[in-house]
């Protein structure tokens, strides 16, 4: 009760008091289609820069239409619109990106690289320019790009992309809900009813324990039904290559579990089906391994043991931009720096704690928080979180962004994935 009323007063204070009266009316400026942009991230490992490669229009705007600007500002990109004639912000939302954790890995000190990106936003009424930004050390953001788009420019195509799909839960329109929508990879056509069972099971799963449990009927989920040549997926360090839909692969940056894809605009060609706000990619494997990333896709296998706690896990990264809390050798370098805040909500350097959950922690808890005196059930702040020991702290002692354990996000953790949903969803 304690924390429902907490959540309560902090999206007072989050939409009403500060946003509510600045966020822009939606048909003022946007019609009931989505904008794509479709960009490359080119770099190495001090260098970025985008290259612009086409934009689309898209049949329907799956997002909010309420919370144009988000209050939130997670993620190390972001994407900002602007109204050309008035110059009003009119769009704001945050994102991650794979490339991002390329540019920390040892290649990169010697080599360049080109991602895969894309931005979706409303699509406009009227001329826009859009600023596509950088997160840098301090926090503060740099503009990569600025791009002008003209709605009636004819260099704008229309998607022709036609997928059957499946709604495997639909509990409203997608403005007022958060879409999930799944990719099957590594599914062939004879899978089909494999794949629909598995995208319900896990589908059930993830919803009937907490913090999703009580917003079930927050949630549309939607299976595109693609097939892909193959089954399986690549396991490059054994030579194990299959040729599937979406191009996922074990071993991402030399790490074993990581699966992830290059493939990004297949990604969102499939996905741009039907109105959406999160993508998964579920891959037919009984393999333990997944990956996520805010704002931009997670993935997870059908028939592993854990798999259900994987989608879990990896939806926190991608859905609530949730930090891992773990202390584990990864093979990039995480962006965290000690000396500032880092913008996950769910891990903190005590640069400025009182942003992050301060005003949850009991005043007679000291912080920082010793497990060997306060035991592992106090809210506080416990060394060690984002893949370091020292000087990076989480919640609690344990929770699902820590370890293997299902149904057990800590109340940080819960907390922002009930705005996140309150979000797509006010
Ligand atoms: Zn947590």
């Amino acid at each position: 009760m304690k924390e429902h009323k907490l959540i309560v007063i902090l999206l007072i204070i989050l939409f009403n008091t500060s946003y509510a009266g600045e966020q822009p009316v939606y048909s003022s400026f946007f019609t009931d289609e989505a904008c794509r942009v479709d960009f490359y991230l080119i770099g190495g490992y001090d260098t970025q820069s985008i290259e612009i490669v086409q934009v689309q229009k898209i049949d329907l705007w799956g997002g909010s239409k309420t919370i144009m600007i988000d209050p939130l500002n997670y993620g190390n990109y972001r994407v900002l619109v602007y109204d050309l004639r008035s110059g009003k912000l009119i769009y704001q939302r945050g994102f991650s990106t794979l490339f991002e954790e390329w540019q920390e890995t040892k290649r990169a000190k010697d080599t360049l690289k080109a991602y895969e990106e894309t931005i979706l936003f409303p699509f406009p009424k009227f001329a826009i320019n859009v600023l596509i930004q950088s997160r840098k050390r301090d926090n503060s953001f740099e503009t990569l790009i600025e791009y002008n788009i003209n709605p009636q420019d004819d260099k704008i195509t229309s998607s022709q992309n036609e997928l059957l799909y499946k709604y495997v839960l639909k509990n409203g329109e997608p403005h007022k809900k958060v879409d999930i929508v799944f990719l099957p990879d590594g599914y062939t056509e004879e899978l089909k009813s494999k794949y629909l069972k598995d995208v319900r099971i896990h589908v059930k799963k993830l919803l009937r324990n907490s913090p999703y449990r009580k917003n079930k009927k927050d949630f549309n989920v939607i299976a595109i039904e693609t097939w892909s040549k193959n089954t399986g997926t690549d396991f490059p360090q054994f030579l194990h290559f299959e040729d599937t839909r979406f191009d996922c692969s074990f071993n991402t940056f030399g790490s074993e579990r990581y699966l992830m894809t290059e493939s990004y605009w297949k990604v969102m060609d499939a996905a741009c089906v039907v109105p959406f706000d999160q993508v998964v990619i579920l891959v037919n494997s009984n393999e333990y391994g997944g990956g996520g990333i805010y704002n931009h896709y997670a993935t997870f296998t059908s028939d592993h043991k854990m798999s259900d706690y994987v989608l879990s896990h990896e939806f926190g990264h991608s859905f609530a931009g949730l930090a891992d809390e773990y202390v584990e050798n990864i093979p990039y370098e995480e962006k965290i720096f000690l000396d500032v805040e880092p913008w996950q909500p769910n891990i903190t350097t005590l640069q400025n704690f009182k942003e992050k959950w301060a005003n949850m922690v009991e005043i007679t808890t000291p912080i920082p928080t010793s497990s060997d005196i306060f035991g592992k059930e106090i809210l506080g702040a416990y060394e060690g979180a984002g893949y370091l020991a020292k000087g990076v702290y989480r919640p609690l002692f344990n929770c699902s962004m820590r370890a293997a354990i299902r149904n057990r996000f800590c109340p940080v953790c819960t907390q922002a994935i009930r705005e996140m949903i309150l979000l797509n969803t006010y």
